[in-house]
Parts: C-alpha cells; sequence; structure tokens
C-alpha cells in the first residue's frame, strides 16, 4: 500500500543534540540499471515512439513513468507488442522462451539484460549442460529468478529463504550447486548456503559472486551508517529487491527505524520525532534526482547538515547493447567504445 503523500513540508521541530544527514555511498543507479535505461532512449531516439519494453525496464516507478512520457510502452508478455514493432527486454533479463516467443513474432529486439545477469545465466547453462542439479537462492516469481531459471529447465529448484534450506530434496546429493539472484541480502544468501552445506556437504559454489557488486556496495555502505542512525530513509521502489533488502540490512545493522520510500513526500513528519542522525540511500535502480529531493525536504526540517559516508568507489560502465551500438550511419556508438571500464556486452 503506498503511503499517504504529505502535502504540507517536514516541520523543524527541536530534538535533544544536533541534527545531520549521513548519506550513504554508493548509492542509487548501478552500471547495469544506467545501461539499460540508456538503451530504452536510445531505441525512442532510432526508432521513433513507440518502442515496446518487457516488463519494467527496471524497477523504478519514476524511471518507468519518465519514459512512458518519452513514448515507451511497457507489456508484461511479448505477445502483447504488434508484430515487426521493437521490444526491449529488461535489466531482469529473459529466458530463452522469450526470446524465441519474440523472435517467432518477428519483433526486433533489444536486449537489455545486465551483464551481470547474463553471466549467472550462463553458469546456469553450463551446470545444467554437465547435468548438475541447481538450487538457486531467489526470490520466487521476481523476473530474473524466472529468466535464470527458464536456461536450465528440469535443473533448477528455486530456495527462497534460509528456512528452504532445511527442507529443499534433492536427487543426487554429490551433484548440487547453488547460483543466485543477484540483488540479495548477502549475509542471508550465505546463511542460506551455510544451511544447504550442512545438509549437503558437497555442495559446489558458483565460479563467482552472483550478488553484484552494486548490491554488495551499497549494502556495505548503509551498514556503516546504519550503526549511527536513529532512522534510515531508502529511496527505492516496493517491487525493487535490492531496495527492500537495504531496509533490512539497515534494521539488522543498528538503525532504530528504516522506511523504504518512492518520493520524498512519503516522508512522514513523526517518522523524525527524536531523530538526530537520519541515515539516507537509494537502492540500484533510483536515480540520484529523487534522493536529492528528500536531502531538500529533510533540511527543510532541521537536517541540513549532511555528511557523505562512502565506502567503496565504483566506476564500471557496461556497453550498450549491440543492438544499439551502430548507427543508421555506421557510426559507432560513443558509449559504446568505452566508457571507464567495459565489462561485458550482455
Ligand atoms: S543491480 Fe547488479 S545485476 Fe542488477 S542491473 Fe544493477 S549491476 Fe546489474
Amino acid at each position: 500500500m503506498p503511503r499517504p503523500l504529505r502535502t504540507e513540508p517536514l516541520r523543524d521541530v527541536p530534538v535533544d543534540g544536533v541534527k545531520r544527514v549521513l548519506l550513504a555511498a554508493p548509492r542509487g543507479y548501478c552500471a547495469g540499471v544506467d545501461r539499460a535505461v540508456v538503451a530504452v532512449e536510445k531505441a525512442l531516439d532510432r526508432f521513433g515512439a513507440p518502442v515496446y519494453v518487457r516488463k519494467q525496464i527496471v524497477h523504478n516507478i519514476h524511471v518507468v513513468t519518465e519514459l512512458e512520457a518519452k513514448g515507451a510502452i511497457f507489456v508484461d508478455e511479448v505477445d502483447e507488442v504488434p508484430e515487426g514493432a521493437h521490444v526491449v527486454f529488461s535489466a531482469h533479463g529473459v529466458s530463452p522462451a522469450v526470446v524465441d516467443a519474440a523472435s517467432a513474432r518477428g519483433l526486433n529486439a533489444i536486449d537489455a539484460t545486465c551483464p551481470l545477469v547474463t553471466k549467472v545465466h550462463r553458469e546456469a547453462v553450463r551446470f545444467a549442460r554437465d547435468d548438475y542439479e541447481i538450487l538457486l537462492i531467489g526470490h520466487e516469481g521476481h523476473e530474473e529468478v524466472e529468466g535464470t531459471a527458464g536456461e536450465a529447465p528440469g535443473h533448477v529448484t528455486i530456495v527462497n529463504s534460509p528456512e528452504e534450506a532445511d527442507t529443499v530434496q534433492v536427487k543426487d546429493p554429490s551433484k548440487v550447486v547453488w547460483l543466485s539472484q543477484t540483488t540479495l541480502s548477502v549475509d542471508e544468501t550465505m546463511e542460506t548456503v551455510n544451511r544447504l552445506r550442512t545438509r549437503f556437504p558437497e555442495l559446489h559454489n558458483p565460479p563467482s559472486d552472483d550478488i553484484c557488486y552494486a548490491t554488495q556496495n551499497r549494502q556495505v555502505a548503509i551498514k556503516k551508517v546504519a550503526a549511527d542512525a536513529d532512522l534510515v530513509i531508502v529511496v527505492g521502489s516496493a517491487n525493487s529487491s535490492n531496495s527492500v533488502r537495504l531496509v533490512e540490512v539497515a534494521l539488522e545493522h543498528g538503525a532504530k527505524a528504516a522506511y523504504r520510500v518512492d518520493y520524498a513526500d512519503e516522508v512522514q513528519q513523526e517518522w523524525l520525532e527524536g531523530v538526530n542522525t537520519v541515515g539516507v540511500t537509494s537502492g540500484a535502480s533510483v536515480p540520484e534526482v529523487l534522493v536529492r529531493e528528500v536531502l531538500e525536504q529533510l533540511a527543510g526540517a532541521g537536517y541540513a547538515d549532511v555528511e557523505e559516508v562512502r565506502t567503496a568507489e565504483e566506476d564500471l560502465m557496461f556497453s550498450l547493447p549491440k543492438e544499439l551500438r551502430q548507427d543508421a550511419a555506421g557510426q559507432r556508438d560513443a558509449r559504446a567504445l568505452g566508457g571507464r571500464t567495459s565489462a561485458g556486452d550482455g
């Protein structure tokens, strides 16, 4: 349920002590989200509106609304897209069945799957080919989990929680591997893995971290902030897995209270009662403008002293989907040529 929006500004109510904001960094857009949003904008520029997008391109209501205003049409499935039209697959990835359905419909597909999701897809394909049973730690029904599971039909069992690790059944405990969704809580995932390993000592690990750098970095930063915060505000949408995890991580690491908001107007006056230190962060699909609006409103309530708490530097960039790297004149897209670090091509 969305919270009631305030129509009045937040009030500057006195507290014992000094009011301040600790602003977590890194926060906000990750490389995969940036790439996916730019992909839709480029597709609109190049092919004209409308451009169809299967599912929300990234899980943020503000981003989706802005792209709709520019001519993007969001659909649930490719059979809602007119034959021959352009369709963008979201950052969360798709299963081969969706790719095939788009192809059968004659759609011009642009794959904005985050390269770090694609990496997990490749792991699933490889382990299935080697006849492993894959325990996929993640949330059933999440688009990313559906896409990864779809790469290895008949080989994947989803493990939703540490508790499920205690009951999940496998056919051959000597040939089991775990993989995970990219946006989970690092600590909770490790708990799930430990509980799985207690039952299946030969459990194989993925070749590298599946929980992505952006998810991990945002969790490390909010842990540091939460230890000193009376209140943590996470900017992000309800269906954004990594944003919801940030609220949980903040509460587990010392924040006295933590809430998620889509917009600054959802911050409630009563949250600030007796609060000296407010921690602020945002999920990986959140544009910085939404954080700025929260900071402005907090400043009006006396929390104008903002200190950034940075725990990592990020400079990763991904090249655009290959369908967008070449313009009509055969010019290479400047973005596709590099950026500070080019890591994968989805
Ligand atoms: S959160 Fe991680 S996996 Fe998801 S789009 Fe961003 S970088 Fe990619």
